[in-house]
């Protein structure tokens, strides 16, 4: 109606080009731009950085009242309301950082009709001052900014995203309303659906697939990562790096290593003061640094197109974090590359994380016991990232819930082959190791499950060390019973068979080989054991990307 006699589809083009100075729509967006003008809900799931802003900034400008956008970050507000008002479209937030009196003139401009957008975070919802300004402004639309929060099987959970709904429903008239993330798995889109009230939303997920990334998993031991990031670093000296590491002291020694050897780079972590995280990000910005090395802290609203390689050091707690960090690489479209490093020893570290976690100390014991769960689950889907012999671009978008084809599939495809990954680019054996995981499984269960993995190893082995003999090994079965297998492959087994629960390894002062929950399977006649070994083709993989 306020369209006049333009139509919908007409009125969108020109608002993205009067107010963004586009010229056509990113894939997804036009859909969702005309679902929300026709008075529909939406579900827009789109990577970072793929324009979601845009999806509901178009019909807050070409809708008559405010469109209320609901963000859980504080802190990025002031940022999104300056660049709307540069932009001509007038916004403002309410927010705990504001007097008052300062709140009070906000609602009365909204009221007013003087806005197009205002920014709240999902707390605010609940007070009784914005309960009355929502009863009698006409709002057009109701945005949802990081909607995934809203579900306890996502990894970023917020209570408070809960209100959502019920501050929906006691609206007078209730607008469309859209929600947008960059996480949904099948679960997670669910919940979305459900918690916030969604009306038979338009669901769209698009653009996962980031075909100028070459995506790279590499089995690392710990003690060899350093080495391999300097040997990286030195091969790539005009490019710009981003180096992710678990910890903050991860990360300053490693900066230190590179600098050591003459490749300038810096640390970037949270436990820096603000003045030094804002040099170390405006000299990795302006060039002067090539390489950052950074924990998670590192990457928020940062802003580098031409960053050439993502490198992670240690395994990131899901795809979705992984994604978002590695995705930082090749912003512009130039071929970049995103390399894992990873070993068994990460995957213990991170599940011994998870569980000892409770950052929110405001959830009841059960809600803690199905986030923890939740957790478990998005690791085990970065877990399988590092194991499948799969096509990791395959592998990332099935798992965001969008199939790709082989004809959408990056480059030239025969053979199902991406071209982009190295799984793709790489040969793999796989061994059957059904046999060792048994005879480790029986001499876990000979030593009563009271020592370590090397002396476990030792035994299969028929070792006479001096530091065995309390053990009596010579008396077990499983006594020498490895002696004709590797050793290392001994350790890759029990490792193997440690992070996918045959076995557990209880920590303490000497870590203990146990039986894991699934330690029964082993004993089945049915039983079957495989690892992976990766047969790489060549160094030529590094000419493209
Ligand atoms: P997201 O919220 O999905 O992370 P943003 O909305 O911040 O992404 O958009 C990322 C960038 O893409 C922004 O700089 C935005 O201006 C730009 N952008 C969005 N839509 C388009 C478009 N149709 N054409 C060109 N650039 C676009």
């Amino acid at each position: 109606v306020w369209l006049g006699s333009m139509t919908a589809h007409e009125a969108a083009l020109g608002a993205l080009k009067q107010y963004f100075g586009y010229d056509s729509f990113r894939p997804g967006q036009q859909g969702i731009v005309d679902a929300l003008l026709d008075g529909r809900d939406v579900l827009g799931v789109m990577p970072t950085g793929a324009g979601k802003s845009v999806c509901y900034q178009i019909p807050a400008a070409l809708m008559p009242g405010v469109t209320i956008v609901i963000s859980p970050l504080i802190s990025l507000m002031r940022d999104q309301v300056d660049a709307l008002n540069d932009l001509g479209l007038p916004a403002a937030f309410v927010n705990t950082t504001q007097t008052p009196d300062e709140q009070a003139v906000v609602f009365a401009q909204a009221a007013a009709g003087q806005l197009k957008l205002l920014y709240v975070a999902p707390e605010r919802l609940e007070t009784g001052r914005f309960r009355d300004f929502a009863a009698r402004t006409p709002i057009s639309l109701i945005a949802v900014d990081e909607a995934h929060c809203v579900s306890q099987w996502g990894q970023d959970f917020r209570s408070s995203y809960l209100g959502i709904g019920d501050f929906i429903v006691g609206l007078p008239k209730r607008p469309p309303v859209g929600a947008f993330t960059a996480t949904a798995t099948e679960r997670v889109r669910r919940d979305i659906v459900g918690l916030l009230g969604l009306r038979n939303p338009a669901v769209t997920v698009t653009g996962f697939d980031r075909p100028n990334l070459y995506f790279d998993v590499v089995k690392l031991e710990t003690k060899y990562k350093a080495a391999w990031v300097a040997n990286y670093v030195a091969a790539h000296p005009d490019e710009s790096g981003i180096i992710y590491c678990a910890t903050r002291k991860t990360t300053e020694a490693l900066a230190a290593t590179l600098n050591q050897m003459g490749h300038a780079a810096v640390a970037y972590h949270g436990g820096m003061s603000s003045d030094a995280r804002e040099a170390a990000q405006h000299d990795f910005i302006t060039d002067k640094v090539p390489v950052v090395v950074a924990t998670n802290a590192f990457g928020m609203g940062i802003d580098k197109s031409d960053v050439r390689y993502v490198i992670h050091h240690n395994l990131p707690e899901s795809i979705e974090a992984y994604y978002q960090e590695a995705g930082r690489a090749g912003r512009d479209g130039e071929p970049s590359r995103c390399t894992l490093l990873w070993n068994e020893s990460d995957i213990v570290t991170r599940r011994r994380l998870l569980d000892s976690d409770y950052e929110n100390e405001r959830m009841t014991p059960e809600d803690q016991e199905i986030v923890r769960q939740s957790k478990r689950r998005l690791l085990d889907g970065m877990v399988g990232y590092c194991r499948t012999a799969d096509c990791l671009h395959r592998y990332m978008t099935r798992y965001f819930g969008q199939e790709i084809t082989p004809t959408d599939a990056p480059s030239d495809t025969h053979e199902d082959k991406c071209g982009a990954c190295s799984n793709c680019e790489s040969t793999f054996e796989t061994i059957d190791v059904t046999s060792v995981a048994q005879a480790i499984s029986r001499c876990v269960h000979d030593v009563n499950q009271r020592v370590g993995s090397g002396k476990i190893v030792k035994i299969l082995r028929g070792s006479k060390a001096q530091d065995l003999a309390w053990l009596n090994p010579e008396q077990m079965p499983t006594f020498g019973m490895l002696k004709d297998v590797n050793e290392a492959r001994v350790r890759d087994v029990l490792s193997q068979m440690a992070t996918d629960g045959y076995l557990f390894i209880a920590e303490g002062r000497m870590p203990i080989v146990m039986f894991g929950a699934r330690a029964a399977e082993t004993a089945a006649s049915d039983f079957h054991y495989e690892i992976k070994r990766v047969e790489r083709k060549s160094a030529s993989v590094s000419s493209r990307h």
